[in-house]
């Protein structure tokens, strides 16, 4: 097929608009620097839109997603109380922040499939959109696809499933390496209709998988509370199911017909109890490839509470490995420090790591992959992705120091302190 130069060239380019691309861009925007935001859905949101991951768990939520938030608290709440919001509201909150970034320019339904290099540094990528192929160059690179296949074809060193228990002496982690990633859940949201009374919510048979009417109410543990609370509309973790390999579509599409049948009997006593059911567009993936880097993050690290010299996120939650016993008892107390050394690859000199797809072992993964803590990454990574662009300079020779008072700064406003 044939290649069409894009006809702008960028200072930074991120591919994914999830919590990690979402807020890389704009903090790369802020600094300065022409940015281009690349996603292959139609809309912006990522696990937000795509497998109706709708609740921000973990902390600190600050900086730029805390404005995307507060917008969609002050806009389009769904109901006083509630804490998750209709995926829709995120992408108006989205849309209505982005907006107003001169610097960024948005290019939705367009899927990288491809990545041209020159020694270590990335040239260009290629991205499909409808049928045409088109290549799009920029001085420094930012991977938020949360599939990590972005840097996979850049010729980063990946990281797939459990990491051996000696590899990053964690006592969680299995005795010899694996390819086991942690369960896919298929999300749905489901609305009462008029005239219909309120369905007790514990007779689904995926009930304990969590459905969350109100804050701190969840059905499974105290039901008629919950029916109490609120009435109408409910977010359900609607069944969960190993795949086999979540970089292989075969293997996606062998899950989903699987949680499709698991869910069937629920879906039909929901409808029959007159409630219409939104399934999420996606299943929902919850761990892919990560990608190797100056250091990996491990869970040893998150438990000890430990903020590095070069921290340039902070992260607070449980080690919350689906599937597997124990793990997610020990709290992260105090919080933990995301060093900078974790978003630079190893090889390729100009990309930086957004996301879920930095570089951490599979334990740590488990507690840095919710949102806020991808928004905090995300921030960090598109303001030195920024700096490296304006200064011309790459991301292994940034000042980390200068990252770190910026971001705590004016227009960043991150806190990177326990
Ligand atoms: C079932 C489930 C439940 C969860 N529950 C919670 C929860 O309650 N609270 C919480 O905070 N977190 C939760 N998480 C975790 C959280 O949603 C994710 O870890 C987080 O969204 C990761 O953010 P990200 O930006 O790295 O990736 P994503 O959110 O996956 O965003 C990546 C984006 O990149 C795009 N992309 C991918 N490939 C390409 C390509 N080739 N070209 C262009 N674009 C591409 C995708 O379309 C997507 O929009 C849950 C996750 C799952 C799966």
């Amino acid at each position: 097929m044939k290649i069409i130069d894009h006809s702008v060239s960028y200072d930074v380019v991120v591919v994914g608009g999830g919590p990690g691309g979402i807020t890389a861009a704009i903090a790369a925007a802020r600094s300065g620097a022409k940015t281009l935001l690349i996603e292959e859905d139609l809309v912006l949101g990522g696990a937000l839109t795509d497998y109706y991951v709708a609740m921000l768990c973990g902390r600190p939520t600050q900086g730029i997603l805390l404005e995307i938030l507060q917008e969609c608290i002050q806009k389009y709440r769904l109901q006083r109380g509630i804490n998750w919001f209709m995926p829709a509201s995120w992408i108006k909150a989205i849309a209505n922040i982005t907006e107003k970034e001169p610097n960024l320019t948005i290019m939705t339904g367009a899927k990288l499939v491809d990545v041209e290099t020159c020694g270590d540094k990335i040239k260009s990528v290629i991205v499909l959109c409808e049928s045409v192929m088109r290549r799009i160059s920029g001085k420094v690179f930012v991977e938020a696809t949360g599939t990590g296949l972005f840097a996979e074809l850049a010729g980063c060193e990946i990281m797939y499933g459990r990491d051996a228990r000696s590899d990053f002496n964690e006592k969680y982690a299995p005795e010899k390496r694996d390819e086991q990633v942690q369960h896919v859940t298929w999300m749905y949201i489901s609305h009462k209709l008029p005239g219909f009374k309120p369905f007790d919510m514990s007779k689904l048979e995926n009930a304990k998988l969590g459905i969350l009417p109100q804050e701190d109410i969840w059905f499974h543990i105290d039901p008629q509370r919950a029916i109490n609370a609120n009435d109408g509309v409910y977010l359900h973790w609607g069944c969960r199911v190993e795949c086999k390999d979540t970089r292989d579509s075969v293997a996606i599409g062998q899950a989903q017909q699987e949680a499709l049948k698991l869910m069937e009997r629920d879906h039909a006593l929901l409808r029959e109890n007159g409630y219409i059911v939104s399934l999420a567009p996606k299943i929902g993936l919850r761990e892919i490839r990560r990608v190797k880097g100056l250091h990996v993050l491990s869970g040893e690290e998150i438990i000890d509470n430990l903020f590095p010299d070069d921290t340039i996120a902070v992260g607070k939650y449980v080690l919350d490995v689906w599937g597997e016993n124990g793990v997610s008892s020990d709290k992260p107390k105090l919080g933990y420090g995301i060093p900078y050394r974790s978003l630079v690859p190893l090889k390729i000199s100009n990309l930086l790591l957004s996301g879920r797809v930095i570089s951490g072992s599979h334990i740590a993964m488990s507690s840095y992959r919710v949102m806020p803590i991808v928004g905090n990454i995300g921030q960090a990574a598109g303001l030195a992705a920024g700096l490296c662009a304006l200064n011309n300079t790459s991301p292994d020779n940034i000042d980390v120091g200068t990252l770190q008072k910026m971001l705590v700064g004016p227009g960043q406003n991150q806190i990177l302190t326990p």
